[in-house]
């Protein structure tokens, strides 16, 4: 029924031709410059420019942190396009189901989208493309999420690579990363057909922000989502932190990184325009960091890179073991310790500072991920996955290659991973990362009082300095709740009967 009606009307577009017209399917791409899937969508004729709320598919539902972000990146996408004259239409459902229909309804001959690389996300992309193709209807994909595709980085043998530093040699070998395309000038809007009006919601049916409670305080404080917020970020980065930024990234107690991974995640920029911006304000004299700094900052974007390429040809990165030799694994569940630690209550002041930090504001500095991520996994020997699934509901910048790529780094079950008896000491890595204690000061406040040599150890106060910093420990702040000393040998324990089974 479907192939002949299709065949009736693309015999009736030969006899009475219509005027070309576009789909653009908004999906991680909520930008209009360097976009190329938009720009070609453009150039083709007017424009539906549609982002559909995909709920109900076999994709991973997206985390609270994120619905919030998305929410905002959207006004602010729907904002830039009317500033064009042109609308951006939303719907919620199933893409498998909502998009063939607008199609066929609106009449468009061509279709575009910018890919995606998770399991899910490719198998719908693929159905609907040959769907849509088998119906009449062009369709095109491109990139604007990555430097490289992730096929297009290999070992000399064509097999996928397993180790950054080669992968970023060879990633480098491509070439330099094509010019980032700039934002359409003029765009046409295609108006939805008045037959699929019912199918189009407003952005607050979307009901994509909290209201009961609205836990959102600290995420409005501290973000601008969207395009143009994107664009401040690194600008701001690139006049000041990216001189410094080889050593100052590892300071949780500074801006010294350019916190653009939830733009990236929602692809309000795309890595094209990181590195052309970079290399450019270097070259105009308009930033002054050296070399090296610069380096470090691209081959952190290259490690993005590598996660992705790492999800592509794993698909399960998020749910199983990189190295199966994890699957013998003698994890604990412990519900309590996992929502102390969730809280940020367990006693360690730059584990709780760490993970307070992600519940107000979304984020959690780099070096800070990797000493809670050690904590949960070693020290009280809890599953990966569960750390990996809170951080999925509270970043902003929650990514499906980055976040399994990073837990799975940690935990030492992932390519290229840091080894499983590298246990990062708590206390060392606050000593060492925030010297004066300014970070752990900031989010956990009700320890400030304590002096430098004591704030990432309050356990070590003695009665009288605990009584002037106004702390009751245990009551007002938890004491340790494991010893660090019997947890690393526990986790030291389970690594070796994980051995003895191989
Ligand atoms: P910058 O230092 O300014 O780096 C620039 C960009 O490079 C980042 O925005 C990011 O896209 C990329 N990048 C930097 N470091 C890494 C890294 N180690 N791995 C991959 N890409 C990197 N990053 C996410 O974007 N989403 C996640 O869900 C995520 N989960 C993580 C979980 C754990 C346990 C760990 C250890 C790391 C995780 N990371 C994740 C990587 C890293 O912590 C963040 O990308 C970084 O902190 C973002 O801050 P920034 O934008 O200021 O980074």
């Amino acid at each position: 029924m479907r192939a002949l009606s299709q065949a009736a009307r693309v015999t009736e577009h030969h006899a009475n031709p219509m005027p070309a017209s576009s789909l653009h399917w908004f999906r991680d791409d909520l930008r209009l410059a360097d976009n190329p899937a938009l720009s070609a969508a453009v150039a083709h004729g007017p424009t539906l420019f549609l982002y559909i709320l995909d709920e109900g598919g076999s994709r991973r539902p997206l985390g609270g942190a994120s619905r919030w972000w998305l929410s905002r990146s959207l006004a602010a996408l729907a904002s830039a396009l009317e500033a064009k004259g042109s609308e951006l239409v939303l719907m919620r459902g199933d893409p498998a189901a909502i998009l063939p229909r607008v199609v066929e309804t609106s009449g468009v001959d061509l279709v575009t989208w910018s890919r995606r690389y998770d399991a899910p996300s490719m198998a719908l992309d693929s159905r609907l493309k040959a769907d849509l193709t088998a119906a009449g209807t062009r369709v095109e994909s491109f990139n604007a999420a990555l430097l490289n595709e992730p096929w297009q980085v290999a070992t000399k043998t064509g097999d996928p690579m397993k180790v950054f530093t080669p992968y970023w040699r060879a990633a480098r070998a491509v070439g330099e990363p094509a010019a980032p395309m700039p934002a359409p000038r003029r765009m046409a809007s295609l108006p939805l057909p008045a037959a699929l009006a019912a199918m189009a919601v407003s952005h607050a049916e979307l009901a994509l922000e909290p209201t009961r409670p609205d836990w959102a305080g600290g995420l409005r404080e501290t973000w601008t989502p969207g395009e143009a917020g994107a664009a401040a970020r690194l600008s701001e980065f690139l006049a000041g932190p990216l001189d410094g930024y080889g050593e100052g990234r590892d300071r949780p107690d500074r801006v010294a990184t350019s916190r653009l991974s939830p733009h990236l995640r929602f692809g309000e920029i795309g890595p094209r325009q990181i590195w052309h911006a970079t290399r450019s304000a270097i070259e105009s004299g308009d930033a002054s960091a050296g070399s090296s700094d610069v380096e470090k900052f691209l081959s952190e974007v290259g490690w993005r890179e590598f996660s992705y390429h790492l999800l592509f040809y794993n698909p399960d990165l998020a749910t199983e073991n990189f190295n199966r030799r994890f699957d013998a694994f003698p994890w604990r569940r412990d519900e309590p310790a996992l929502e102390r630690w969730q809280r940020g209550l367990t006693g360690y002041p730059i584990v709780d500072a760490g993970l307070r930090e992600l519940w107000t504001t979304g984020w959690m500095h780099n070096r800070v991920r990797m000493i809670t991520a050690s904590f949960l996994i070693k020290h009280l020997l809890i599953d990966w996955r569960q750390g990996e699934d809170w951080f999925w509901d509270t970043l902003v910048d929650a990514d499906p290659a980055n976040n399994a790529a990073g837990w799975q780094w940690v935990a030492g079950s992932g390519a290229d991973a840091s080894p499983y008896y590298r246990i990062f000491n708590p206390v060392t890595q606050g000593l060492k990362f925030d010297t004066a204690g300014r970070y752990v000061r900031r989010w956990v406040p009700e320890i400030a009082g304590l002096d430098d040599s004591l704030i990432h150890e309050p356990w070590k106060a003695d009665a009288g300095a605990l009584r002037r910093a106004g702390i009751a420990l245990g009551e007002t702040y938890p004491r340790p709740i494991v010893d660090l000393d019997l947890g690393r040998k526990r986790a030291l324990d389970a690594l070796a009967m994980t051995r003895s089974e191989d």
